[in-house]
């Protein structure tokens, strides 16, 4: 899936859904807060972002870090803020677990084998979500998901929007 369909579809979520919404993505890039996203859950962290190997602090940093950037709050040294390869990724203490509280997830242009956002699907349906899975292809974990909507992102989302705001 292109991600710039996830944007729109994901933009047009949100304002009909406004607060209810709630989007986690592995993505680093803003495209979801470009295209009108609220509640982002970056879980893999954010690229334009930098964040406070001291104190937590995070900061927005559009351009190239160097070793001298120090934090605003207290002095302590800066990193991007992104999860690197074996860091644990952001939110899964208590915002992704609320999240999975939903009546619906939607699973849209993943694998479906990459933890822990493959397991995903398993605590929504533990849950009592309805789970729908939209992809080009089935993915990894298919069997979790009580619909698919295969087929190209650009033609299914915007009738699966449709379909669920209107239910
Ligand atoms: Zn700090």
């Amino acid at each position: 899936m292109r991600s710039g369909d996830t944007t729109v579809t994901g933009a047009e979520l949100a304002r009909l859904l406004g607060d209810r919404l709630v989007l986690i993505t592995q993505n680093v890039d803003d495209l979801h807060e470009r295209g009108g996203s609220r509640a982002v859950l970056h879980m893999h962290g954010e690229l334009l972002k930098a964040r406070c190997v001291e104190c937590g602090d995070v900061v927005s940093c559009e351009r190239d870090m160097t070793l001298s950037d120090a934090c605003g709050a207290c002095a302590g040294r800066m990193r991007p803020h992104i999860v690197w390869f074996e860091e644990v990724p952001f939110y899964l203490d208590e915002e992704i677990p609320r999240a999975l509280q939903a009546e619906v997830f939607l699973s849209i242009g993943t694998s479906g084998s990459v933890y822990p956002a493959a397991g995903m699907v398993v605590e929504a349906k533990r849950h009592g979500a309805v789970t729908i899975e939209a992809n080009l292809e089935p993915s990894g974990n298919a069997r979790w998901f009580d619909h698919q909507v295969l087929g190209p992102a650009g033609t299914t989302l915007p009738e699966l929007v449709a379909e669920i705001v209107g239910a």
